[in-house]
């Protein structure tokens, strides 16, 4: 398979459909919030760092993200096609994506766009906090996470619109018919 990278906002089920999406493409999968909460499990210096942000809703530095990204992606067996997930969340990571796979003459593949109301997205992170108790699911740091993403990732979608490679998904309620368009437009790249 392709490269994919999935977009969207917290709580709008990248990490859900990526393990469905891996499962049937037999890919890799690098989610950058499941990276930095591993670090900060195992109490590391970068989990250090990068809990003070997490913790506030706020994003990673580009740079200290950037060879994280580099770091994990290479340290994947190649030619598999890997899902992108919760990176690139800026315009500069973006472009850093872009450079980093070219210079191993790898290409971005296609990006996938989950859109889902704002009311959906809280009651899923709210009840999310009920289930895993992640420390940044709580109402005033989602509340940042969201305007995080406005102001910061959501710009995004157009740069991926530029390289022609957007495809957007809306939900209508249901994740398995979420799951078959999905699949249905990945099946055609196989
Ligand atoms: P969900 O997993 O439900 O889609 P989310 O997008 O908020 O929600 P993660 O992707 O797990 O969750 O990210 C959690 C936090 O980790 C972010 O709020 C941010 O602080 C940090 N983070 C993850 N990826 C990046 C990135 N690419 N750049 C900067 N910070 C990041
Ligand atoms: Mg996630």
């Amino acid at each position: 398979m392709k490269n994919i990278i999935i977009f969207g906002a917290p709580g709008s089920g990248k990490g859900t459909y990526s393990d469905e999406i891996v499962a049937r493409y037999n890919m890799g999968h690098i989610s950058t919030g499941d990276v930095l909460r591993a670090e900060i499990k195992g109490g590391t210096e970068l989990g250090k760092i990068a809990q003070g942000y997490i913790d506030n809703g706020q994003l990673i530095p580009d740079e200290l993200m950037i060879n994280i990204l580099a770091k994990t992606y290479d340290a994947l067996p190649a030619g598999q096609g890997v899902i992108f997930d919760g990176f690139p969340r800026t315009i500069p990571q973006a472009e850093a994506l872009k450079k980093m796979l070219a210079e191993r003459k790898h290409e971005m593949g296609v990006m996938i766009e989950l859109v889902v109301d704002e009311e959906t997205l809280m009651a899923r992170l709210l009840n999310r906090a009920k289930e895993q108790g992640r420390a940044d699911d709580n109402e005033v740091t989602i509340k940042k996470r969201f305007e995080v993403y406005h102001n910061q990732t959501a710009p995004l979608a157009e740069w991926f619109e530029k390289e022609g490679i957007r495809n957007t998904f809306t939900w209508k309620g249901s994740k398995d018919l979420m799951l078959s368009e999905i699949f249905a437009y990945l099946d055609t790249l196989k």
